[in-house]
């Protein structure tokens, strides 16, 4: 049986970043990239905040460069999905494509977290066009323009504020008579003079000829008092949450409430000695490309110390 010191899941910033590290400590990692190899980036056309590119970076570029990276060191970056582990065996067990088995010392999970959509066939049009998940990866490009932001949580007023910022106008649309935000959060947004909140309301459709150039929005929907209408505006940006990719752990793992994988104190260790885990999947907070990428070399590194200290 073939033992790998190291064996990452995921192949985003956090996975390859994991990998350059490991490789460059001869662990000699073995990297599953899953059904989207590159991640979350290789959906997005221009990404100006990742440290290291001043003049920008196409999303597929910045981790084809990850990826060359890795590789340069001996990373073995594997096609596959894993579709079962096994964390009460040592070594650890881990089943790719539902056949092959590996085997690992150390595993490294940085399976990330998907955004979710409204499930509107005109989110998948525009997307990239006007519509986003991520305020503060695509907020810059809305200066001086209208956006609405969809959501009533936390982040949802979050992102309004954060928007409200860069941007002319900011809607905010609010399933509920309320927001669920914090109280503070909620004075913060209504307080803001160009955050308009939208009650009761729910988004009908997009449109826009070829970019985003409004909602059409239903207001009391199935009420006496209901009313479609149209707003203007050059972006949409979900703030509805994530779903972090760990349902392949199931209870192997401790996880929290929402899913995402709990780390140990201030480093990468998860719940099982050995196994360790590295951006959006265990981060519900900053889900961000370089905080992924930081993650995934603490998590690298922390898996080396665990080696050397089991003897392994
Ligand atoms: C449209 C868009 C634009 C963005 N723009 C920016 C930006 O400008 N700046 C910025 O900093 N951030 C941006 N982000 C956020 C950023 O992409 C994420 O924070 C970052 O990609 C997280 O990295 P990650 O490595 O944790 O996971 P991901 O990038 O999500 O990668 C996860 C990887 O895990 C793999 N995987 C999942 N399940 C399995 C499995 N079972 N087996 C094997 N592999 C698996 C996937 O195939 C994928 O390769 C954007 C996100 C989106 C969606």
């Amino acid at each position: 049986m073939e033992i790998s010191k190291c064996l990452i899941i995921g192949a985003g910033p956090a996975g390859y970043t994991a990998a350059i590290y490991a490789s460059r400590a001869n662990l000699f990692p073995i990297l599953f990239e899953g059904i989207q190899p590159g991640g979350q980036l290789t959906t997005t056309s221009e990404v100006e905040n990742f440290p290291g590119y001043p003049e920008g970076v196409s999303g597929p570029t910045l981790m084809d460069d990850l990826r060359r990276q890795a590789l340069r060191f001996g990373a073995d970056i594997k096609s596959g999905s894993v579709t079962e582990v096994d964390f009460s065996k040592r070594p650890f067990e881990v089943t790719v494509n539902g056949a092959d088995k590996y085997y690992a010392h150390t595993v490294i999970i940085a399976t990330g977290a998907s955004a979710r959509y409204l499930g509107l066939p005109d989110e998948q049009k525009y997307m990239g066009m006007g519509v986003s998940a991520c305020a503060t990866c695509d907020g810059f490009f809305y200066r001086g323009k209208n956006v609405a932001v969809v959501g009533g949580g936390d982040s949802a007023c979050e992102e309004a504020l954060y928007l409200s910022n860069i941007a002319k106008k900011v809607f905010l649309i609010v399933r509920k008579p309320a927001l669920r935000a914090s109280k503070v959060m909620q004075q913060r947004v209504l307080k803001k003079e160009n955050i308009t909140v939208l009650f009761n309301c729910n988004t009908l459709g997009l449109f826009g000829d070829e970019v985003l150039e409004g909602a059409k929005l239903v207001e009391n929907k199935g009420t006496e008092m209901e009313q479609i209408f149209d707003i203007a505006i050059d972006g949409f940006f979900l703030a509805i949450g994530h779903t972090p990719n760990t349902q392949v752990f199931g209870t192997s793992l401790e996880l929290d409430s929402e899913g995402y994988i709990i780390l140990k104190g201030n480093t990468s260790a998860t719940s099982v000695d050995g196994v360790f885990a590295a951006g959006d999947v265990a981060d519900p907070r900053y889900q961000q490309a370089i905080s992924a990428a930081g993650m995934g070399c603490r998590a690298a590194l922390d898996a080396e110390a665990y080696l050397v200290e089991n003897d392994l």
